[in-house]
């Protein structure tokens, strides 16, 4: 079900909570190496403050302990970002529910906006603590969440905030309004053929997510070392590549259930070394030699799953075909981001690697759209219901 906006609400003059993702990469010296989760949160940020209202951003930063301040993982930069980014002056409280926040969110006038210091600086935070969440509730008149990469976890700014702001609003912000459109309800309503590509290291990373998508798809295509775990199950030879041999007995359940639409490759490019120079050959999937390791799909293999997604309406990638960070074991995951890129489906690109990969061979403006979280978006693809959205209001 749809939930309700930012843009729904009238934030004029109103102090709008809104937990955002700012868990950005950093170097040793603290400076920011990629500014993409502040950029992606600017179209919710720009609404409330463009209505006059008054933004307090929260978010998490890093894995510190929950034992107060650790400089390491302060939210400090992230606000000078914003500031650059806005063009305007955001202010930064050094504490997330401290005597810094509550003067600075009172002083707050419309149209301004403050981040307080890291959220899991206290533990309350990861043990979801009533007090805390009432504290930052206490202060908002509107509560927004517009941290996707964080929405399948329940933190207490993700749970027990919305809960303690009992009738007040609580709605989503544009990106994770974005993210469900496509991550759950495209899904849940495909045009068909609905094809989903899955690929990536292991397969007991993504055991849920293929059970969910083979009871929805017309086909799923396996790629990734992923394949060789398939492989062993049909007695095939995987020489010295990445499987998961306690995986077997459920690649056989997972074969079995998946008939005809489980689709794996039928030629392996292979190496004699873990490495760009090493020997190369491409055999038939289940006959890779001693000695040898599958690096990515053959090109039989990828021409195919180009064919599949060539005819698809709706398409699902999570994962890449090979170890695409060393040429030329890329090839297949370019074949089949290209593939995408041409397609007219409606395509959906999960997190991590495979929105890195899309990014990276240049075809993210051709596709309809690129999740933002990782595990979020695994974990809305294994069809997981998410209690820090479905006790938003609905729209
Ligand atoms: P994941 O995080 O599960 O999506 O896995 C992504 C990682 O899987 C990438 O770093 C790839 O290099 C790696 N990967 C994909 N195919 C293979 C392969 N055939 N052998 C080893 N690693 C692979």
């Amino acid at each position: 079900m749809a939930k309700k906006s930012i843009s729904d609400v009238d934030c004029h003059g109103k102090v709008v909570l809104m937990r955002v993702d700012f868990n950005v990469p950093q170097d040793d010296s603290g400076a920011i190496t990629d500014d993409r989760r502040i950029r992606m949160a600017i179209p919710s940020i720009e609404s409330v403050l463009s209505r006059g209202g008054r933004l307090v951003l929260v978010s998490h930063l890093g894995r510190p302990k929950g034992k107060g301040p650790e400089p390491e993982f302060s939210l400090h930069p992230t606000a000078v970002r914003l500031g650059e980014l806005l063009g305007r002056t955001v202010q930064f409280a050094t504490d997330t529910v401290g005597p810094d926040a509550e003067s600075k969110i009172k002083a707050l006038k419309d149209g301004e906006a403050v981040v307080l210091e890291n959220l899991r600086f206290n533990a309350g935070e990861k043990d979801g603590d009533a007090a805390f969440a009432g504290k930052l509730a206490g202060w908002a008149d509107i509560y927004c969440n517009d941290a996707f990469g964080t929405c399948h976890r329940e933190d207490a700014s993700m749970v027990a905030v919305p809960e303690a702001m009992g009738s007040k609003p609580k709605v989503v912000g544009f990106l994770v309004a974005k993210e469900i459109e496509y991550l759950s309800d495209t899904i849940a309503n495909p045009k068909r053929p609905f094809v989903a590509i899955l690929g990536g290291a292991k397969v007991s990373d993504k055991i849920n997510v293929i059970k969910n998508l083979l009871t929805i798809c017309d086909s799923v295509l396996i790629g990734g070392a992923m394949a060789y775990t398939f492989s062993l199950a049909q007695g095939g030879k995987t020489g010295k590549s990445l499987v998961e041999p306690d995986k077997v007995a459920l690649a056989k359940e997972l074969i079995a259930a998946g008939g005809a639409k489980l689709v794996l490759p039928s030629d392996t490019h292979c190496g004699d070394d873990f490495s760009s120079n090493c020997n190369k050959q491409v055999v038939a999937a289940g006959h890779i030699p001693d000695g040898w390791e599958g690096l990515d799909i053959g090109p039989e293999t990828a021409k195919r799953y180009a064919e599949i997604v060539s005819k698809a309406q709706t398409v699902v990638w999570n994962g890449p075909m090979g170890v695409f960070e060393m040429p030329p074991f890329d090839e297949g995951t370019k074949a089949v981001a290209k593939a995408i890129a041409d397609s007219n489906a409606t395509s959906i690109i999960g997190g991590g690697d495979s929105a890195a990969a899309i990014e990276q061979l240049g075809f993210a403006d051709s596709v309809t759209h690129v999740s933002t979280g990782g595990g979020a978006s695994l974990a809305m693809l294994e069809g997981e219901k998410f209690k820090a959205v479905e006790l938003l209001d609905n729209a």
